[in-house]
């Protein structure tokens, strides 16, 4: 089977998670930018994380044969302190014509704080600007609700985002509809313990269809598995689920989503 990562934080994973990706069929892998685990104490840190992201990955992913392609932005984890979240804001417009640049992200809310939502705010502002593509993270557990409703609030607002090039990612039973009644597109992350397993995911799938939903698995450096993906297509053939459906989860929507940027280019 053929299936793209569109979510997946590989600075932090191996050569050989790399390899087995390639080995189970793995076109290209997509990195938002992210927390790395700590804090970083200054800009300087982001336009390091920026470089690797948009120089040193690309090489490493292909040397197991797979394109690499990334997001740029501060999370919300990070956008406690203004200051510094406005500084890194101010670095992202000379990374955009980079080729594997795709769009803002990951962006989005942690605590719903209203510094989280004041960078937010700024983000979809650049994206608007530069006519960017936008990756949403949203909050975890009983955050997740609200946040969502804030952070979609927010892209309504601003009358140039063009909903079909908006992703909420991490979507639940409980917000998948919301985001798709918006027009947006969303996604779903498959952790082992947190966040939706493949079997909840298929669930999911088999309530609201096969439409502007993708599958991720997210992987970074806590607890979590970069062959999420092709697992969860494993489970909806177990269920009888055609391999068109299949496909269209895993591949197909996946690439016209990110087609819309003209970075996202794959044979
Ligand atoms: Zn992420």
């Amino acid at each position: 089977m053929k299936y793209i990562e569109p979510h997946a934080h590989m600075v932090s994973r191996t050569t050989d998670d790399y390899e087995r990706m390639a080995l189970a069929g793995c076109a290209a892998v997509c990195e938002p930018a992210f927390w790395a685990g700590f804090d970083r104490s200054s800009p300087a840190g982001f336009y390091d994380y920026f470089s690797q992201l948009t120089e040193h990955e690309p090489k490493r992913a292909a040397m197991f044969g797979l394109k690499h392609f990334c997001w740029l932005g501060i999370n919300s984890k990070e956008a406690e302190d203004v200051k510094l979240a406005e500084e890194v804001i101010d670095l992202v417009p000379a990374f955009l014509e980079r080729g594997n640049v795709l769009g803002i992200g990951e962006i989005g809310l942690n605590k719903n704080s209203r510094n989280e939502l004041r960078v937010l705010e700024r983000q979809v502002e650049l994206a608007a600007i530069h006519r960017q593509l936008i990756l949403v993270h949203t909050p975890h557990l009983e955050d997740k609700l609200k946040g969502t409703r804030l952070i979609l609030d927010v892209l309504k607002n601003d009358s140039r985002i063009v909903p079909e090039r908006v992703i909420i990612d991490h979507v639940e039973e409980h917000t998948v509809e919301l985001v798709l009644d918006c027009g947006m597109w969303a996604g779903m992350t498959l952790y082992p313990e947190t966040k939706a397993t493949p079997a909840r995911a298929v669930d999911i799938l088999e309530l609201y269809g096969n439409e502007r939903l993708w599958l991720n698995s997210a992987c970074d450096w806590g607890v979590s598995d970069p062959l999420a993906v092709p697992r969860t297509a494993l489970e909806m053939k177990k269920r009888g689920h055609t391999a068109m459906a299949v496909e269209q989860v895993i591949f197909a929507n996946p690439k016209k989503f990110l087609s819309q940027s003209p970075h996202f280019k794959i044979a």
